[in-house]
């Protein structure tokens, strides 16, 4: 039988370890679209792009999109982080965190104008983060949300991601062709009849 090859062993730990911290943070959150899916699904899917789609393979970039939202949207504190998965990790983290003190047009307007300057780190997990949450939006769109609503999402989106370009091609043309679909759908959703 052959070696296991440790230093890759070990590099699945360290991820699975803040898969696990991050389900646990999220353990009672769930996502706003329709299917109210549970909330560590997000995280994942962001994790699992950047690897799959942008092929990634740096480590800390893995595990801070999986933790991308614990300060955010839990209680987690910035010392857990670095104790658990280090400085690098949290810096990533840190970066792609809003401040909710901040009144919510504020906070959208602030990741247009800090989108060009955040770490590639960062910028790659923007560029999964905005795919995944059209993708959400067009697919099981929470409820309430009109066709303005979703259009002014888009359009935000767009202009965080254009602040990110540079960084990753294969995520960059992912979030183009996510956005395309979606405002295909979107143009040919029949405006909905309240009378
Ligand atoms: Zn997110």
């Amino acid at each position: 039988m052959t070696e296991p090859n440790m230093s890759c062993l070990f590099d699945a730990g360290r991820l699975l370890r803040a898969i696990e911290f991050a389900a646990e943070k999220h353990r009672d959150q769930r996502r706003k679209g329709s299917e109210a899916s549970p909330y560590i699904n997000h995280p994942i899917r962001v994790a699992s792009l950047i690897a799959n789609v942008g092929k990634v393979e740096d480590l800390n970039v893995l595990i801070a999109a999986v933790l991308h939202d614990t300060i955010e949207d839990t209680q987690t504190t910035p010392e857990e982080l670095v104790r658990l998965f280090g400085t690098t990790a949290l810096e990533v983290v840190l970066e792609v965190t809003d401040d909710k003190v901040l009144p919510k047009q504020v906070r959208k307007q602030r990741q247009v104008e800090h989108a060009p300057h955040l770490s590639t780190s960062a910028k790659v997990i923007k560029l999964a983060d905005k795919i995944v949450n059209i993708q959400d939006i067009c697919n099981q769109p929470p409820s309430g949300w009109t066709a303005e609503r979703k259009q002014e999402y888009f359009d935000w989106a767009a202009n965080v991601v254009d602040g990110c370009r540079g960084v990753n091609t294969r995520l960059e043309n992912h979030f183009d062709q996510a956005l395309m679909d979606a405002r295909k759908k979107l143009a040919s959703t029949p405006p909905q009849d309240f009378s």
